[in-house]
């Protein structure tokens, strides 16, 4: 993620950019627009967002396993994530999530970053 990004999200913001030119969205943030060449100006997403698919991962060597990442449609841009708080069957497609913001613990400076947190109640 680029340095933006992250010095966004310690300000509580999720920062992408849009193309000046053909109004595409890039998530993380860029100068110029993947699509076109254009430049391109910041824009905040939405702290919430739906899910448009998820996959369980099951090997690591940094994180317990098994552990569940999703790309969550927010507004016009689409963010990879770990989903903390549900099981892989606990899921759904379009279900809802919030980005859930942290500052990582003992990094001086500090440091962010985010996670899911699906909204919905366990059926
Ligand atoms: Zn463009």
């Amino acid at each position: 993620m680029s340095s933006e990004f992250l010095a966004a999200l310690c300000e509580g913001r999720i920062l992408a950019s849009r193309c000046s030119k053909c109004g595409s969205c890039s998530l993380p943030p860029r100068q110029r627009c993947p699509e076109c060449g254009a430049e391109t100006g910041y824009m905040e997403l939405p702290h919430r967002g739906r899910i448009i698919t998820y996959s369980e991962i099951h090997v690591s060597s940094k994180a317990e396993t098994p552990y569940v990442v999703a790309i969550a449609e927010l507004g016009e841009a689409r963010l990879p994530g770990v989903v903390r708080n549900a099981r892989y069957e606990d899921i759904e497609i379009g279900d809802e999530v919030e980005v859930v913001i942290e500052k990582r613990a003992g990094e001086n400076p500090p440091r962010c970053w985010y996670f899911f947190r699906l909204t919905k109640q366990k059926r």
